[in-house]
């Protein structure tokens, strides 16, 4: 059964044939930071948009990330991007879905670290910097 996800109006849905991960990204990049994404990333062949009447795209600093978004209800839904290595590195080619998984059903039952009073569990990948909690999407440079 695959992953559903859709905004807030529903114009705009998605699926992904897996599951999602145990751990999830919390970004800390300077966009990621401003809207609150949880990503789970997986390769484009397992990544289908359902609808899209009212996809739109934000790019920015480098543009090779496109961010999809719903420009009716504003809900970010996920991000194609080149599949940037931990150093920063990319082959030129790879691509891969940082799909946000707020909007995924499955994650509404879930219970989260830290997000929110009440979500508390071990569903976040954040790395401790010495101020607090951090991550990085590798959907872009901070
Ligand atoms: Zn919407």
């Amino acid at each position: 059964m695959p992953l559903i996800g859709h905004c807030h109006c529903g114009r705009n849905a998605f699926e992904v044939d897996g599951e999602l991960p145990q751990m999830l990204t919390r970004c800390t990049c300077s966009f990621c930071s401003k809207r609150g994404h949880l990503y789970a990333y997986y390769p484009p062949d397992r990544f289908k948009v359902t609808e899209a009447p009212s996809d739109a795209v934000y790019r920015w600093n480098t543009k090779q990330v496109a961010n999809h978004f719903c420009s009716a209800c504003g809900c970010d839904l996920y991000a194609d991007s080149p599949d940037f290595q931990r150093d920063g590195s990319w082959d030129g080619k790879t691509r891969r879905i940082a799909v946000n998984a707020r909007p995924v059903r499955r994650l509404r039952s879930r219970r989260l670290a830290g997000d929110g009073h009440r979500r508390q569990a071990p569903l976040v990948n954040a790395r401790a910097k010495s101020r607090g909690v951090s991550g990085d999407c590798r959907t872009g440079r901070a």
